[in-house]
């Protein structure tokens, strides 16, 4: 993918707009796009600078990023509304052609990597509690003030955000920032394949050593180190998160996408063709929910001897969520695909019910209080019919949200994030 049209190869001290960002070294990729953690000469701290392939069609999906991706930031001068922001945007110019790039501000780990280094056992309570606190807060804002879905939530696209911020004040946190370009290096590392030299080499050694660093102090951010201890690790921090990646977002008004979400969080009228709406987004926020309280998808479709992939996906709703309404199971674009004039699954006859309260108790060992309350907090999130789906705001106001549930975790979060404060 490092051709014309492709990537841009990047390497360690590249510069940026000018010279404002110096790439740091790389934090991720998408099918589109690599993203460089870079350091901002000019407001001294460090950023995540998204760079899209150069081809036609991936910068129209830039362009479409940034619109929304400005106003979730526009909206939102007091950052508070757990979305990530966007810092600035430019072209740059490579051997592959031109490139998009969006500066956002740096935030640490997915959810997904939060569920990883908790072994797939699930997190407690208090903590899922104020992870979703998050989310919603997130959910509300687009929802409600923007008129934005998101489309695509999932643990991967929530990241966490630290409470020691290096990005504030690098100084302090004790780092060296990469500010000068490698020699050797000075004609852009075309196509990515040029042999490192010894420059090159120390300067990577220096950036691991930053980047280590960087994770020491980026506690909420957990980290590697803390996957290989026990959960206790996340005891007393705060946990705080945004929602990320608006590659996919679009306006509640103006939909283009049929076939929207991420397979296993996809809501039931997007496969049954039925439109959609905000609830869309309530569907996966539930699907996310129960992920992080179990380690373990909510629901992993998978294709079957004599039928797809979809009909799993709605067989594993109905198994756990009881049989969908006749009405809304027949109503779709794409019913026939699935459903007899019953309301019956064509192909997939018989469902083993399980429902979510006992779910939750048989195999993930929830105290049966426990699994009443987050299954009465969970259950209406994955209604069938999308109208009858909480929003944001309620799902805000519901009291397992507002009640903290274990006598253990009977410290507030507050006086949790007091210690943590004394301490350091
Ligand atoms: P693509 O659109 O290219 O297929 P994507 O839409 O999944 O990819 P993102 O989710 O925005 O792209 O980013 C990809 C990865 O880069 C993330 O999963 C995360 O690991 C990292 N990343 C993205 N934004 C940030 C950020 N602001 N701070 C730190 N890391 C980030
Ligand atoms: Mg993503
Ligand atoms: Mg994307």
């Amino acid at each position: 993918s490092y051709r014309k049209g492709g990537y841009h190869a990047v390497r360690i001290g590249d510069p940026f707009s000018a010279g404002r960002y110096i790439a740091q070294r790389k934090l991720g990729w998408g099918q589109f796009s690599t993203v460089w953690l870079a350091y901002d000469t000019l407001s001294s701290s460090y950023v995540a600078l998204k760079i899209q392939k150069s081809a036609q069609q991936f910068a129209q999906a830039a362009l479409h990023e940034i619109e929304f991706l400005s106003a979730a930031s526009d909206g939102d001068l007091q950052n508070t509304k757990c979305v990530v922001r966007l810092i600035d945007h430019f072209k740059h110019a490579g051997p592959n052609g031109q490139h998009l790039c969006m500066v956002l501000e740096f935030l640490g780990d997915s959810l997904l990597r939060l569920i990883r280094y908790n072994h797939y056992k699930g997190l407690k309570l208090d903590k899922v509690k104020e992870i979703c606190r998050c989310i919603l807060t997130g959910l509300d804002y687009l929802h409600h003030e923007l008129g934005m879905i998101h489309s695509d939530l999932k643990p991967e696209n929530i990241l966490l955000v630290s409470t020691i911020d290096p990005g504030k004040d690098p100084v302090r946190s004790g780092l060296t920032p990469l500010l000068e370009k490698p020699e050797g290096n000075a004609n852009g590392g075309g196509g990515g394949s040029s042999t490192m030299n010894l420059i090159e080499k120390r300067l990577k050694r220096r950036a691991k050593r930053a980047v280590a660093k960087i994770s020491e102090r980026r506690v909420s951010m957990v980290g590697e180190e803390a996957s290989s201890k026990s959960e206790r690790s996340l005891d007393g921090i705060d946990m705080r998160c945004k929602v990320v990646d608006f590659g996919n977002a679009c306006w509640a008004d103006k939909q283009f996408a049929e076939e929207i979400q991420t397979r296993q969080y996809r809501a039931p009228e997007v496969i049954l063709k039925s439109g959609y709406s905000f609830s869309v987004d309530m569907w996966s926020f539930g699907c996310t929910a129960f992920e992080l309280v179990t380690g373990d998808m909510l629901f992993a479709p998978k294709e079957g001897n004599g039928y797809g992939e979809d009909e799993d996906h709605l067989a594993l709703m109905m198994e756990l969520l009881g049989k969908m309404p006749r009405k809304i199971a027949i109503g779709g674009a794409r019913s026939k695909d699935y459903f007899d004039r019953h309301g019956d699954l064509k192909r997939i006859r018989r469902l083993k019910y399980w429902p979510l309260d006992r779910l939750l108790v048989d195999k993930y060992k929830l105290p049966e209080g426990e699994a009443k309350e987050f299954a009465e907090f969970l259950s209406p999130v994955l209604e069938f019919a999308p109208e009858k789906r909480p929003t944001a705001q309620q799902c805000l106001e519901h009291p397992w949200m507002n009640v903290v549930s274990t006598q253990k975790n009977a410290d507030s979060v507050e006086s949790q994030v007091r210690n943590l404060k004394i301490k350091g």
